[in-house]
């Protein structure tokens, strides 16, 4: 029976997950106690010494111990790939998921889901054994040979598909690549993503097994991890056992995957649908799940799994944020202060006076983040983000400081969205009061061209009263 287990969920590891036959409510109990004994028991042990050693950004955190205790250790047959993974998520949810498993709610996995995990910062904590099999390949083929979890490493990005990996996290997988070829005697080529290796069975878009399950680190770019060129085109695809996916192909595979103009624009860089860029481009597989959240424009969100029933799939509406691993729990959870003290940003600044900006709206950089922007008010609820994936997040809210991304806005010392009627504020729009437009564009009341009528999808943040808190 855990032989049973283990198989299945090695078939479908980090984002889809083992679906169990039990009740909704025992799986979300199941998970809030999962959720709960990571934060209380694991991190609450964590000395002070060591969350201390964890603020170096070159140093390598031994997480092992924290992996889960279902988690069945085997050791892996040989070692030919290392496949590199994006989290679609914060480095808390990163590290949780990883160790203990995900968890929605239908589903659960049993944790041990990659070697290593690499944090927005560069700090590389060790998750697992390296001689052992992690469950993070799932469904995969490469050059003919499947189930790459037997022969291959597994690396975590904390990242998303459609945004950037900092530059500290190039720079420390490129010394962990370094180490793991020398010792498995691997060459520039054996590095893949999971993008590149995972398949799918057929589903609505495809009748035969086929590329593009996993959009997974479809972004990473080899050159800035001190890799040469991957190969020309896909062994599988070419060899006929896997269907292409035009898309992704077009991305992965320039030189192999025909003239631009036959394949429509790509998913990178968006994770907003449009006519081209639709669920599949940019969930994959993962796109009916129910921690994949459809945030529509009119400020709804639909899980994955309740779209069909819902909407129906041919009717998402164009400007749609899709986001993947949204933990259902989130917001149930008190996270355990002194767990996340040792997750805090390595560098954490001295606060420095905000620089006088042209307009409220400032940007996250590199070399700005929260707190040179925000100074002292960086979590405060009237400083308010807004990620480029379409999530917007009141300072208060945030507990991962390490997964705010570059090209984040902050506006501070406003609040909002304001409720509209019919497309107006009620007693005029003010002049500094902030406007957030489709495509993530956000400006001032006076500079924004017809202000007196308002898209329906806008939302309008206006100075706050006071002194915010
Ligand atoms: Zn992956």
């Amino acid at each position: 029976m855990i032989y049973f287990f283990v198989i299945m969920t090695a078939e479908n590891t980090h984002t889809a997950g083992y679906r169990v036959g039990i009740k909704y409510m025992r799986v979300r109990f199941g998970c809030l106690l999962l959720a709960a004994a990571f934060l209380l028991s694991d991190f609450a042990a964590i000395p002070a010494a060591f969350a201390e050693k964890t603020k170096s950004a070159k140093s390598v955190i031994d997480f092992r111990r924290h992996v889960s205790s279902r988690f069945e250790k085997t050791v892996r047959a040989s070692t030919r790939y290392i496949i590199v993974h994006t989290s679609e998520g914060g480095l808390e949810s990163t590290l949780r998921s990883v160790l203990h498993g995900k968890c929605s709610s239908t589903d659960r996995t049993l944790g041990g889901h990659a070697h290593f995990v690499i944090a927005r910062d560069g700090r590389i904590f060790r998750t697992l054994d390296i001689r052992l099999k992690a469950n993070h390949a799932g469904l995969s083929m490469w050059n003919g040979e499947d189930d790459l979890n037997e022969s291959s490493v597994g690396i975590e990005l904390v990242a998303y598909h459609y945004a950037d990996i900092t530059d500290s996290q190039y720079a420390s997988l490129g010394r962990l690549l370094g180490q793991l070829r020398k010792t498995y005697r691997l060459d520039d080529l054996a590095v893949l993503t999971h993008s590149q290796v995972a398949y799918g069975k057929p589903n609505q878009w495809f009748k035969d097994n086929h590329r593009g399950r996993k959009r997974c680190a479809q972004n990473f770019e080899r050159a800035r991890a001190g890799l040469g060129p991957t190969w020309d085109f896909d062994p599988d695809v070419r060899a006929g056992r896997l269907s292409p996916d035009p898309q992704l192909a077009a991305l992965l595979y320039p030189v192999s995957s025909g003239p631009v103009s036959e394949t429509p624009r790509t998913a990178a860089g968006s994770n907003v649908i449009t006519k081209d860029n639709t669920a599949w481009t940019i969930a994959g597989d993962d796109y009916n799940a129910p921690d994949t959240i459809y945030q529509l424009p009119d400020g709804s969100a639909v899980a994955g799994d309740k779209i069909a029933s819902s909407i129906g799939w041919d009717r998402v509406p164009h400007g749609t944020v899709v986001l993947l691993n949204q933990e259902q729990d989130e917001r149930e959870q008190e996270p355990n202060q002194q767990a996340l003290q040792a997750l805090k940003p390595a560098a954490e600044p001295a606060l420095k006076p905000t620089r006088p900006a042209s307009g409220p709206v400032k940007l996250i950089s590199r070399g700005r983040n929260a707190w040179e922007l925000a100074g002292a008010d960086y979590r405060k609820k009237t400083t308010i983000y807004f990620y480029p994936n379409g999530r917007i997040m009141n300072g208060n809210r945030i507990r991962d400081w390490d997964d705010i991304p570059r090209g984040t806005k902050v506006l501070i010392g406003y609040s909002g969205p304001l409720r509209l009627r019919g497309g107006k504020l009620k007693g005029g729009l003010p002049d500094d009061a902030v406007l957030l437009l489709p495509g993530n564009r956000l400006v001032t009341a006076n500079n924004a061209k017809n202000a007196g009528r308002l898209p329906k999808s806008a939302r309008v943040f206006v100075p706050a009263k006071g002194v915010g808190g």
